[in-house]
């Protein structure tokens, strides 16, 4: 880690922690982190992926001023970002190496520590759903595979053929990653070219695309949605950090929400999440501080690339990542949504 990419997330992170009043209700969302591309950016494909985000964000800000709760309120974001073809989670999941999907998700409320989370469904529609689904209809806190999609099932929630997951563009990103994988060697602008297959502004061969929110609502309670199609050409089977409480999810009302994208594996061994919480609780850190060390130094260490969005029980937001952009966003009830994609760009 050089001295420079802190430097300017400090200045992105206070900018974030102090521009707004604190306190009142407020939601974040990310659509993932990853490799930017200035040369494939075209103002068009950046204001698809802006106007996407916003648009969620206003729905949010909408749900928050009627005084719906923070669960309601990530839950129906990451729904939104599940059904956008933009991101990879829902349709619009990335493939794994045997070209099939398998979706992660998880849901917790801060209020009470209660949680949900699914890993490997292949049919339900809209993976937080059915984690939100197990948050309240079960006594267990996370079921996997073909079961877990039969307890969607049963649940009520809609199933889709496997195929509704996939889009032209994430099957040339598994190609891609697999031609790479066995030594296929592409010239740099060839390698470019084809890897941002959908002219996106970050490098889809190189982006983290899980989607995530958080949010507090009026009453104070906090809570933290997490969803994806994992990482492409995964090995059929793999769980990453996305549906683990504590790694890729976390929410509690005495200290933060967090969403995080990137490497799962680092953030799982990092228990990335929990960690930003614990270093709160435990050693009084402010969230900005927190959270930087955990995205700036502690990931890093493990090889861990991403990011995360966070609000405090305080209101307090920051959105920290240590790879080139994040897609991300936030809005307060009465003020104006907060979009971003870059580094330098706010918030
Ligand atoms: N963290 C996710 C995973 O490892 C990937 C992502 O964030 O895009 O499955």
């Amino acid at each position: 880690m050089t001295s420079e990419p802190t430097l300017q997330m400090s200045e992105t992170l206070s900018h974030e922690a102090t521009a707004t009043a604190r306190g009142r209700p407020v939601l974040a969302i990310h659509g993932g982190a990853g490799t930017l591309l200035r040369s494939a950016m075209s103002p068009e494909a950046a204001a698809q992926y802006t106007n996407a985000l916003e648009g969620i964000l206003r729905a949010g800000q909408l749900q928050l001023q009627r005084g719906d709760s923070a669960l309601d309120v990530v839950v129906q974001a990451v729904r939104a970002l599940e059904e956008c073809e933009l991101f990879n989670a829902g349709r619009g999941a990335v493939y794994t190496a045997a070209g099939t999907h398998e979706l992660d998700a998880c849901v917790m409320a801060g209020d009470g520590l209660r949680a949900g989370a699914v890993a490997g469904l292949r049919t339900t529609r809209n993976p937080v759903l059915a984690a939100r689904a197990v948050l309240e209809h079960s006594e267990h806190v996370m079921f996997v595979g073909p079961a877990a999609d039969l307890f969607a099932a049963r649940q009520g929630l809609e199933q889709v053929p496997h195929g509704w997951f996939g889009t032209p563009q994430r099957l040339q990103q598994l190609r891609l990653a697999q031609a790479l994988a066995a030594g296929v060697v592409l010239d740099h602008d060839g390698q470019a070219a084809v890897i941002n297959t959908d002219n996106a502004p970050l490098d889809e061969g190189q982006k983290f695309g899980t989607v995530g929110a958080v949010a507090l609502d009026d009453a104070g309670h906090l809570a933290a949605a997490t969803s994806t199609g994992g990482m492409t050409n995964k090995q059929a089977g793999r769980v990453g950090d996305t549906p683990l409480i504590g790694a890729g999810c976390y929410a509690n009302d005495a200290t933060v929400a967090i969403s995080c994208t990137g490497t799962g594996e680092p953030f799982m061994r990092a228990l990335a999440a929990h960690d930003v919480s614990t270093l709160m609780a435990y050693a009084g850190l402010p969230l900005a501080e927190a959270a930087e060390r955990v995205v700036m130094q502690t990931l890093p260490a493990l090889g861990g690339q991403g990011g995360l969005i966070a609000i405090a029980a305080s209101g307090e937001v920051c959105m920290p990542f240590n790879t080139e952009g994040m897609y991300r966003g936030f809005a307060r009830v009465g003020e104006a949504p907060v979009v971003a994609i870059y580094k330098e760009a706010q918030p």
